[in-house]
């Protein structure tokens, strides 16, 4: 039997109703789309350029130009790239799919290896008809003798193209927006997004309002007035710097910073710059606690700064920020397949053009490399934490109140991190000092060896065969806590007076932090405070008060078991040293730790 063969087809009448409605769910990524194809166009002449296809003519100023025109409803996009000649916009821009910038990367991949240009899927400008009925591509390319071209499409679907009059090189791009989009013809409409998708590209971006009566001037005034002092400033710092300031001071200004603080190197930035940065970016004015600029070439091309920042209280809602990037292209907040969880509750921004963006969440999740790239984030975050604790141990423990939940969080989420950090993570105790467990438990060791008389640890092995049928099991180090320091309070003072230490454990993070301490650590077991009487506090007594304590002991579980209706109940009858405290009602930690699970299901 013979085979017929072939490509599948398709068909834009087809295919463009999905592509609208599916390819992205905000429709004001057209921006995106456009201005980045813009910085595409503006790379790919500067690629150019340093090959030495081409040569840059003197005084030329690389950028965008976006103008709105909210009574005509139109938008329009200018750039002073690379243009395109006829037949490349047939094969760009005719033929949906098929990636110009993938086809520029293969073709120069070994000359440039530099590759900074951010389209790869081959649809990004299609998705002006997800607002526009008609748009129109007017361009000129940079090759010699190269003859401009005019293109119109209404509704994408067909095209017309013919000689065009554009005469300087670059490429101007007019949407007709529909109806139910004329509001990205509105100045501040158009601004709010730019700077939500642009705010750092590559490529200084600026904005006309194209029926605006006079040039916002006034304005101008006022802005040149604070450039003047920046101009002082600079002066001090950097020659470079000023003559930029001035030159910047003539012009207006662009609506985005093209050089972001995470592009440059760490060593050029100042505090001040990360602290601005930050008020720039998050809006946030409370300051930063500190932050990790993360500044990879290899294996992996990732830069960005991570910021923690300050919560205010325990019930502050611990909400982050972190914005992904690729080349500086703002691609979504908060993706969780690339960013930790746990580190969802830092601010920041990463730049990651290495990462395969045009593929599903559900893909980047399974993604082996998108695995590295959390990993190394994680890496950098618990490497910047222990290194302020072994060396900036002060600051390690001012900050501590606010590091702890999210550094507990990041300990339950990722087994990675525990195993970095369980070696830094530190308690508040009873004299509102820090410790680590280890240093807890061997000053603990070091009361025992000097106070526990011999008597007492008669007593205690006693205490421990009484508890009758249970396996002798291995002596385990109690790490005894508080969790509401008022309610607890009279055990507090038994405590301090018995000596005894024990660690404040305040969040609603601390109980299953608890919990996953014992369990990765055998020998170490919790203990509230107010669950059991710890043996320092009692006194010895002879054998005949023990006979006497037993027969109380065993007339008050009567009375209590009859007074309680309940027929699982142990009294213990000691003497206690502190002759002020008679009786103490105590929960034991297992039953207790029952209850507040059994609370937290709404269970009790
Ligand atoms: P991608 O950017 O992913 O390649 P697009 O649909 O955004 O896909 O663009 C398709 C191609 O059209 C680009 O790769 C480029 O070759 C060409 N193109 C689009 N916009 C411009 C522009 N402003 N200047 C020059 N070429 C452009
Ligand atoms: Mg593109």
């Amino acid at each position: 039997m013979s085979m017929e063969q072939g490509n599948l087809s398709i068909n834009s009448e087809n295919i463009f109703p999905i592509i609208k409605k599916w390819l992205y769910s905000d429709h004001d990524i057209f921006f995106r789309e456009l201005i980045s194809n813009g910085c595409d166009a503006i790379t790919k002449l500067k690629k150019l350029n340093i090959i030495g296809e081409f040569s840059i003519p003197e005084g030329e100023e690389f950028k965008i130009n976006v103008l709105v025109n909210a009574e005509e409803k139109t938008l329009t996009f200018i750039d002073n790239g690379v243009g395109m000649t006829a037949d490349e916009v047939k094969e760009y821009i005719n033929q949906i799919a098929f990636s110009g910038a993938q086809d520029f990367l293969n073709k120069y991949k070994d000359k440039a290896n530099e590759d900074q240009i951010i389209g790869h899927f081959g649809l990004g400008f299609y998705s002006a008809f997800m607002v526009a009925h008609k748009v129109t591509i007017d361009t000129l390319s940079w090759q010699e003798g190269a003859k401009p071209v005019h293109w119109v499409s209404e509704e994408g679907i067909n095209f017309q193209m013919g000689e065009g009059d554009k005469a300087e090189r670059g490429t101007k791009i007019t949407l007709y927006l529909n109806e139910d989009s004329y509001e990205f013809s509105n100045e501040y409409r158009a601004k709010e997004v730019i700077e939500k998708y642009c705010s750092f590209m590559p490529v200084p971006i600026f904005f006309k309002n194209e029926n605006a009566t006079e040039e916002p001037e006034e304005e101008t005034e006022v802005e040149s007035e604070v450039m003047e002092d920046s101009i002082v400033d600079a002066e001090v710092t950097e020659d470079g710097k000023v003559a930029e300031t001035k030159k910047e001071k003539k012009g207006p200004k662009p609506l985005n910073n093209p050089e972001p603080l995470w592009t440059k190197h760490p060593n050029e930035c100042t505090e001040e710059d990360y602290k601005e940065f930050y008020r720039q970016v998050f809006h946030d004015y409370k300051e930063p606690l500190f932050w990790i600029h993360l500044n990879m070439d290899y294996p992996f091309n990732l830069k960005g700064i991570l910021y923690f920042p300050k919560i205010n209280t325990e019930y502050d809602s611990v909400e982050g920020k972190i914005k992904l990037y690729s080349n500086q292209v703002f691609i979504a907040d908060n993706i969780k397949e690339v960013i930790p969880e746990f580190l969802m509750l830092l601010k920041g921004v990463i730049d990651c053009p290495d990462l395969p963006l045009n593929v599903s969440r559900s893909a980047l999740q399974n993604d082996g490399f998108v695995k590295k790239i959390s990993d190394y984030i994680t890496k950098k975050v618990a490497d910047k934490l222990s290194g302020m604790y072994k060396v900036e141990r002060e600051n390690y423990e001012k900050y501590w109140d606010d590091l702890s939940p999210f550094i507990k969080y990041g300990c339950l989420k990722d087994d990675k991190f525990r195993e970095k950090m369980k070696d830094f993570i530190i308690f508040k105790n009873l004299e509102k000092k820090y410790v680590t467990l280890p240093e807890y438990l061997e000053a603990a060791k070091r009361l025992n060896g000097e106070e526990n008389t011999e008597e007492v640890k008669a007593e205690v092995e006693e205490t421990k065969s009484e508890s009758a049928g249970e396996p002798k099991e291995e002596k385990k180090d109690t790490v005894y806590y508080v969790t509401d320091e008022q309610q607890q309070s009279q055990y507090i003072k038994m405590f301090k007076d018995a000596g005894i230490d024990a660690v404040f454990m305040t969040h609603n993070i601390d109980q299953p932090f608890i919990t996953q301490l014992e369990q990765s650590d055998e020998k170490i077991r919790f203990q509230r405070i107010d669950a059991d009487i710890n043996a320092t506090m009692t006194e010895s007594s002879s054998e005949e008060e023990n006979k006497e304590l037993d027969k109380k002991k065993d007339s008050l579980t009567e009375a209590f078991k009859k007074a309680l209706k309940k027929e699982m109940l142990e009294v213990k009858v000691m003497k206690l040293k502190d002759a002020k405290v008679s009786s103490m009602i105590t929960l034991s930690e297992e039953s207790r730790r029952m209850q507040d699970m059994m609370k937290m299901y709404n269970m009790y």
